[in-house]
């Protein structure tokens, strides 16, 4: 018997293993990268021809090698990174396996010159797929130059699978930007053809994200800082309506590796709920930092996946700390100089804290003063926080039919409180923050112009604020719904009994989801009682809803249809959004001058006051600046 089985020679089995790591002139991009952070380099400078394909030079200012090293470095797994299997579970570098450069020279013809700071003299070494195939002494700066050309020569099926030039070349850059995000620190270089794509100076994070992205995302952008035990997060977010149709802007960082991790991209786009449309993507650089230890990234060969030991904590965290970035950058002018001084800032350091957005308050506001009898529509359905007037409370404190218009149903919100006394604001009720008490007092006396209907110009310290009436009130009313069901402490919603309960035959799989979410339905304003198994009885509504009832209840069942149902979260933030645009007003029938002002007060003391619930502009300022211009 003859035999059959023999050991692959190594540059054979170096060209298998090549497919796996290098897949394109990127792939080489990125390993070189990723080799000259390891050494430690303050400047890497990446030289491209031809979308890589003629040449990639990749010059860096690290450690350099030995002479003996620098022989070695093409062999497989030769590494000076990792001795045992045991230091798999707590690195720190980006190479650990040995694997790039043997897979590389297997494919292309590779050169390197390099020194270390206590040699005299460098070396230059020549290797053709895989054979060393000269050396000689050279003299150069401490740091280390590969260059690989004609990479693919001889696996003529990759080259031909190589995509355009410009194909290729956004793969490049793609690779250059992940590797730059992640290290601001240290200068990058990127030129294609001799000319120059990019040049990066070392900086902070944000130097960095603008330098890479440009300018323009400078003032979009929202700092997103947490520090815990199982993780540190660090970075910034895109403010919501610089949302784009176009995903890719998107970088996640562990411990200064890009990663893909789906369960960590659905926690920040979910902080981003109801603030962008469905279909839109934001920007995010978030750097995560976790115990080496707890993360095993040695699950692909070309390592941008990651497995976390305690997965849950860290999406839980990740999500509340960009929900709450965004929460303290983004509210309305007047409450906000102090936040909005993004464009100054070019640099967050680490460990700098940041501070929620001080409200000012009109210090001549006189709490006790006569308000002037008109009601408040807006603001009763926040509970007894709201200054009342008893004309209007009474004529439509209840409901017995629909309102011909939506600004009936501004009215009938009014709940019939015996106990509050007419224009004099219930300074103890905890239904009302101090936010929402402040930005009343602000908007007590101011002159609110309604515009064309549908929109309220606002005076503001920056200037003169537009507001979309009808955007601003299904923001309103979403935040208020939201932070009922999530008891925030924000204010009650105010719940209309039906004088008429009203039976719905429905499917028993429907009668059974509402009675499970019938809690949370309550707490937003929606009584129901089963009846029998196909039957239930619908006994209040949200008073902002008293005209639309069927849709109320149907936009609650759409979210059981559509498989949202076991994600309680997602199915109330789908609730609000849809109950606050059936109950906001249309904004077109004239407001009186007290609606405007509780309108822009109860904005004001949103959350997220410049979008509506689908990421929408709500208000848009005209600098005091560009006003005045043309009278200078
Ligand atoms: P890995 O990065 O996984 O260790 P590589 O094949 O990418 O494997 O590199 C092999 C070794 O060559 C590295 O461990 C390192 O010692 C050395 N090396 C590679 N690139 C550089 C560089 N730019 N500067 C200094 N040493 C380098
Ligand atoms: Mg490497």
């Amino acid at each position: 018997m003859s035999q059959t089985i023999h050991v692959l020679p190594d540059h054979v089995a170096n060209q298998i293993a090549a497919g796996e790591v290098i897949q394109r002139p990127a792939s080489v991009v990125k390993e070189l990268m990723e080799n000259a952070v390891d050494a430690g380099a303050t400047s890497i400078e990446v030289h491209i021809l031809d979308a890589g394909r003629t040449s990639i030079q990749v010059i860096d200012n690290g450690a350099g090698m030995s002479p003996e090293d620098a022989r070695l470095c093409f062999d497989r797994h030769a590494t000076s990174k990792l001795q045992s299997a045991d230091d798999l579970f707590a690195l720190a570098t980006k190479g650990f396996r040995g694997e790039a450069l043997a897979s590389i020279a297997a494919i292309a013809h590779v050169s390197v010159a390099t020194r270390r700071a206590d040699a005299e003299l460098g070396i230059s070494i020549q290797c053709n797929g895989s054979e060393v195939v000269g050396d000689e002494p050279k003299a150069r700066e401490v740091g280390t130059t590969f260059q690989v050309k004609n990479l693919f020569y001889n696996v003529p099926a990759r080259r031909n699978f190589l995509k355009s030039d410009a194909v290729e070349m956004r793969h490049v850059v793609d690779e250059f930007q992940r590797v730059a995000f992640a290290h601001p620190g240290i200068a990058f270089v990127l030129t294609h053809q001799g000319s120059n794509l990019f040049q990066l100076r070392p900086g902070t994070m944000r130097q960095r994200i603008v330098g890479i992205l440009g300018p323009k995302h400078d003032e979009r952008l929202v700092p997103v800082e947490e520090e815990t035990d199982v993780v540190t997060i660090q970075g910034f977010v895109g403010k919501p309506d610089s949302a784009r149709k176009t995903r890719g802007e998107q970088f996640l960082f562990v411990n200064g590796r890009f990663v893909k991790h789906g369960l960590l991209h659905r926690a920040v786009v979910r902080a981003y709920d109801g603030l962008i449309a469905d279909g839109q993507h934001p920007f995010y650089a978030l750097y995560l930092t976790v115990d080496p230890a707890r993360i095993d990234v040695n699950i692909h060969p070309t390592k941008i996946e990651v497995k976390f030991d305690e997965e849950q904590p860290i999406i839980a965290i990740l999500k509340s700390a960009v929900k709450r970035g965004l929460g303290a950058h983004n509210v309305a002018p007047t409450i906000d100089f102090d936040a909005e001084t993004g464009l100054n800032i070019t640099d967050l350091k680490p460990g700098t804290e940041v501070h929620e957005p001080h409200v000012r308050i009109n210090p001549d506001y006189n709490p006790f003063e006569s308000r002037g009898g008109a009601p408040s529509p807006l603001g009763g359905s926040r509970g007894t926080s709201a200054p009342k007037g008893p004309s209007l409370g009474q004529a439509h404190g209840g409901w017995s039919r629909p309102a011909a218009s939506g600004w009936k149903d501004l009215y009938q919100v009014l709940e019939p409180d015996a106990n509050a006394e007419p224009n004099v604001p219930q300074d103890n009720t905890p239904a009302a923050s101090p936010k929402e008490q402040a930005a009343l007092a602000q908007s007590h006396g101011l002159e609110v112009l309604q515009w064309r209907g549908r929109y309220l110009m606002v005076p503001v310290e920056e200037g003169v604020a537009v507001v979309h009436i009808r955007r601003a009130h299904m923001r309103i009313l979403y935040e208020r719904y939201l932070s009922a069901i999530q008891a925030s402490g924000m204010a009650p919603v105010a719940s209309q009994t039906l004088l008429i309960p009203e039976d719905i035959t429905l499917t028993q799989p429907e009668v059974m989801a509402l009675m499970d979410a019938r809690e949370s339905l309550l707490s937003m304003g929606m009584d129901l009682q089963r009846l029998d198994d196909q039957t239930v009885q619908l006994r209040a509504v949200p008073a902002d809803l008293t005209s639309h009832i069927r849709e109320a209840l149907d936009a609650v069942l759409e979210t059981f249809h559509e498989g949202q149902w076991d994600d309680a979260e997602a199915r109330h933030e789908r609730w609000a959004q849809s109950w606050a645009a059936r109950g906001a007003v249309k904004g077109e029938a004239p407001m009186p001058m007290e609606m405007r002002r509780q309108l822009v007060a109860d904005l004001w003391s949103c959350t997220h006051p410049n979008v509506d619930p689908n990421g929408r502009a709500v208000l848009s300022v005209w600098a005091a600046e560009d006003l005045e211009n043309p009278f200078r």
